[in-house]
């Protein structure tokens, strides 16, 4: 399963969380520190970034 990379707003840090594709294509975790998830926003994963040149 790939790790994602996520950051809450709320207390403005960054996490990782695995999941799959299709559910982070609708869906985020919660937030490690407040346990919340309506202010946690994806980020693009390094390892995609790294590993992956599309032009997307
Ligand atoms: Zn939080």
């Amino acid at each position: 399963m790939p790790t994602y990379e996520f950051f809450c707003n709320r207390c403005e840090k960054a996490f990782s969380a695995e999941m799959h594709i299709a559910e982070h294509d609708r869906d985020v975790p919660k937030c490690p520190s407040c346990h919340r998830k309506d202010q946690v926003e994806k980020r693009l994963s390094t390892f995609t970034a790294v590993t992956s040149h599309k032009s997307a």
